[in-house]
């Protein structure tokens, strides 16, 4: 068996050693160092762009979840990440480079994978995974968009950060929706003058992220006009104090079960049908993580919210999965092209790698479905399921189905999801041998 693997990133890397391990001929193709992304630096295969964490182990986080049902699954860069591994309490933190170059290292001498070192820009004939990340080259996009009709394919990612339903203060936050038309799927954060100005100061003199250049370059470029939909909240902040009062925390139309009407308010959009996760609308924004906590605590409502995703603005190319690909995650109209990785609309690192993993056992094995309270089925249903506005999901406790029966500690809680989801996968795997 053969197969063509374009990117040797994080997922491709994943895919190919498993296709090799198990005895296919593996193409590989990666485009670096000839022709480089705006955020890579090397040529290796697996580089991390950013921060050189795979977040926690702890298996009460939902990341520590998705690593052991990963190694369940027979992963094999994460024990490679292991290698690399330097102190960082509870988290699998790595030196990225000796990383890069040991997976660079263990592709290269692998008798099974043959590597071509140029870009692809065509869609081969021929039975092909496609893992080019967020930062699939121009060529590629180009060559993808007619398999995928108008709007199919975003090139920002601008995300707001995600709470738990359950650390929320029910005190505080009220359901409505504005002047009550259709269904009240909002939870409202109310402001006094005072609280809101607070929050504005805040936001002002907040710590942020240093843009990268191409960044920069998309963020200021006029040409993309689309861009102002996802304005980060603290540059709406700078631009007037009142701003977001009178535009996405504006609070006409969302008066108190009192009757009182706030200062502003900020609202919160359930994220799922469990109602189990809430999406603090209009706050996507590029600050530093600690920060985010920091600053979206001081909410009305959210001082003790756990935060299941941070926000985050970036040049990210992601399919439309639900409606361009079918359920094993290959076009729609060439059903020999697939996807994995954050091209599928997964995100961070740790979620990459099982995007490779999980093509490998969808076109290996023939895979149809992971147990559904599991953080790798619900990744995988995140892509197949249709909604208004797809965005990419990574790992959080939010997306698994409810506990049979409710348990109010938290850590507790978070144990028995865990508990559940590995009891369930162990039996998935022994039922696949
Ligand atoms: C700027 C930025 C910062 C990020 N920071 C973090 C972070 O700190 N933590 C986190 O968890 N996640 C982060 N992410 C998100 C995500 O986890 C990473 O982008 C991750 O590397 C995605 O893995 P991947 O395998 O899907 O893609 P990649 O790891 O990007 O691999 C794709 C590969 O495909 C190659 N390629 C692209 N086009 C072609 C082509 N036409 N032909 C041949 N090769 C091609 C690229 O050179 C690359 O090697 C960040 C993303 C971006 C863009």
């Amino acid at each position: 068996m053969q197969i063509n693997i374009i990117g040797a990133g994080l997922a491709g890397s994943e895919a190919a050693l498993q296709f090799a391990d198990a005895g296919w001929q593996v193409m590989l193709y990666e485009m670096r160092p000839h022709k480089m992304t705006p955020a890579h630096e090397t040529g290796e295969f697996a580089e991390l762009v950013c921060s050189n964490s795979f977040k926690s182990l702890l298996p009460s986080t939902a990341s520590g979840l998705l690593k052991a049902e990963m190694e369940l699954l027979g992963c094999k860069l994460l024990p490679l990440a292991q290698e690399c591994a330097v102190p960082a309490g509870n988290a699998l933190a790595i030196d990225r480079s000796a990383f890069a170059e040991l997976v660079t290292q263990t592709i290269s001498e692998h008798t099974n994978i043959h590597i071509m070192r140029e870009e692809v820009f065509e869609l081969p004939d021929d039975l092909t995974l496609v893992t080019t990340g967020p930062l699939t080259s121009d060529k590629l996009v180009q060559a993808l968009l007619p398999h995928l009709g108008e709007q199919q394919l975003y090139f920002f990612d601008a995300i707001a950060p995600i709470v738990a339903a359950d650390s929320l203060d029910y005190n505080v936050v009220y359901r409505k929706t504005r002047y009550d038309k259709g269904e009240a799927d909002y939870l409202n954060c109310p402001f006094t003058k005072d609280e809101y100005y607070r929050f504005v100061e805040a936001l002002n003199a907040a710590e942020k992220h240093e843009a990268h250049e191409f960044e920069n370059e998309f963020f200021h470029n006029t040409k993309f006009n689309f861009y102002e939909n996802c304005t980060p909240v603290e540059e709406l902040a700078r631009r007037g104090k009142d701003t977001l009062s009178f535009g996405v925390m504006r609070p006409v139309g969302l008066e108190k079960p009192s009757g009182e009407r706030p200062f502003a308010v900020l609202q919160l959009r359930t994220e799922n049908s469990n109602w189990s996760a809430y999406n603090l609308v209009g706050c996507q924004t590029m600050l530093r993580y600690p920060e985010q906590k920091r600053i979206f605590q001081l909410i009305p409502g959210l001082e003790n919210a756990e935060f299941l995703r941070y926000g985050s603005i970036h040049r990210n190319t992601y399919l439309n999965a639900p409606e361009t690909l079918n359920e094993n995650l290959s076009l729609k109209d060439k059903p020999h092209i697939f996807f994995g990785g954050q091209i599928t609309g997964v995100e961070g690192y740790t979620e990459s790698i099982f995007g490779g993993l999980l093509a490998y056992h969808i076109i290996a094995g023939g895979l149809k479905s992971l147990p559904e309270t599991t953080i790798s089925g619900q990744l995988w249903r995140h892509l197949i399921t249709p909604v208004k506005n797809f965005q990419p999901m990574n790992a959080n406790f939010g997306i698994l189905p409810p506990l049979e029966k409710n348990i109010r500690e938290k850590q507790k809680k978070k144990l028995a999801y865990t508990e559940r989801s590995l009891a369930t996968m162990r039996q998935h795997v022994a039922k696949q041998k």
